[in-house]
């Protein structure tokens, strides 16, 4: 991995919604909106924390840091890549990366939550942060999660001029009665209300996240959605079954999916989508041409990631962290001067391999997969080709096959023995 080509995110949770979605399992909480600024100034306080996790300690590159440390060695063009790449973040690393033009975070992910309940100077304040603390490239890209109801034409101009390029709005249907049983509190109207208002402040790079497969949703409703949603010619459709999750509303009210509904609509909307010139490039997402999100990508490709706020998940190299998923944990950490941490993982090269598996199943592009992995999965991955499943594409280059996209989860399932 060498900087100038690697791509490393960072992810910023906002913990605050309005109200709780029928659905939502996510880290947010209600009724506590007069925390948004308090938290703003902890997520600043978390990003200075940083510098203590990467900043150079001795002459010894790397050493005592563990994964996803970074050094000095490396700015070095001529110096070969070493087998555990550093990553070089903040501190005297940001000062000689940027003597030297060069980018390390590729990309900035508001979610949430809801992250439009941010004013603009708080999303200003975040990134300006950021970017003192952090290497971002000129050509990031950022992007903020939204709900129609919390987006206004203002706020969007503001959102744009502190340096989000790119919105994604959460619809989700295009049916009134619908989103009022998923407890979302905008209707259609606004939604269409709200999106002029992004297109009108100068989001040229908008998605649009759909679920389907409620109890009551007709597929002839999930058309019109889907159709609707294509005449807007947003640049990006993020589209999910519903799944109830325990612990929310829905598990409480003993709501139930039909696992073959949801499978018609996924296959009809694949087809509607790449008709209308969005190709599918993960199990779920759907872009115009260059319009994938570089973001989620990181991900997927297994790359590493900062992450700050409640909650939020991180991994750099083969070290994962969670943080604390109640404000008060959180912010007590905070004010005491240590990285927020629910939990830290160290990941073996095994658990490591296997992850990239199941994440680079789920693209298009697929995923470079040599000999050396492990025999089982070398066994198992014939047997998939045998039966039609996974097919390669260039030499050492794998993915699912076009009939079995709808089947990954049950393609990948036998890794999990
Ligand atoms: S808006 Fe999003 S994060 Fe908030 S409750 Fe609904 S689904 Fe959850």
């Amino acid at each position: 991995m060498n900087v100038r080509d690697q791509s490393a995110g960072l992810y910023i949770h906002i913990p605050f919604c309005h109200a709780r979605c029928g659905y939502c399992d996510f880290v947010t909480f209600t009724g506590k909106e007069d925390r948004i600024a308090a938290y703003v100034e902890n997520l600043c306080c978390e990003m200075d924390l940083y510098k203590k996790m990467f900043e150079i300690p001795s002459p010894r590159v790397g050493e005592g840091l563990g994964e996803g440390t970074y050094g000095r060695k490396r700015l070095d063009p001529s110096s070969p890549p070493s087998p555990t790449p550093p990553l070089r973040i903040g501190g005297s690393a940001k000062a000689i990366v940027a003597e030297r033009g060069e980018g390390v975070l590729k990309t900035i992910f508001f979610g949430g939550g809801t992250p439009s309940l941010l004013e603009g100077p708080q999303i200003a304040r975040i990134l300006q942060h950021a970017r003192r603390q952090f290497l971002i490239s000129a050509d990031a890209e950022i992007t903020m999660e939204a709900n129609p109801e919390s987006l206004t034409e203002d706020k969007a101009r503001a959102w744009r001029a502190a340096g989000v390029n790119r919105l994604s709005l959460g619809l989700q249907a295009m049916d009134d009665a619908l989103l009022k049983t998923m407890d979302r509190l905008h209707t259609v109207a606004e939604f269409h209300a709200a999106y002029e208002s992004a297109r009108n402040a100068g989001f040229d790079n908008i998605n649009i996240d759909l679920i389907y497969g409620f109890p009551g949703q007709s597929m002839a409703a999930w058309q019109d959605t889907v159709q609707k949603t294509i005449a807007l010619n947003p640049e990006h459709v993020s589209m999910y079954a519903l799944a109830i999750e325990e612990h929310t509303p829905f598990a409480a009210q003993k709501i139930t999916v039909n696992a073959d509904d949801q499978g018609d609509m996924y296959a009809w909307a694949r087809g509607a989508m790449s008709a209308a010139g969005y190709p599918q490039y993960e199990i779920s997402n759907f872009a115009r041409s260059g319009r994938e999100c570089r973001h989620n990508l990181i991900y997927w490709r297994q790359q590493d990631y900062l992450a700050v706020g409640a909650g939020a998940v991180g991994c750099i190299g083969h070290k994962r962290w969670t943080n604390h998923k109640t404000l008060h944990a959180y912010e007590q950490d905070i004010q005491a001067g240590r990285l927020p941490r629910l939990s830290v993982e160290t990941l073996t090269d095994q658990e490591r391999r296997f992850e990239r598996l199941m994440l680079g199943l789920r693209l298009r592009e697929g995923l470079e997969w040599g000999e050396e992995s492990n025999p089982a999965w070398q066994d198992q991955r014939r047997k998939l080709v045998r039966e039609g499943h996974l097919e390669e594409i260039r030499p050492g280059r794998w993915r699912v096959t076009e009939k079995s996209v709808a089947f990954t989860n049950k393609v990948l399932l036998p890794f999990l023995d």
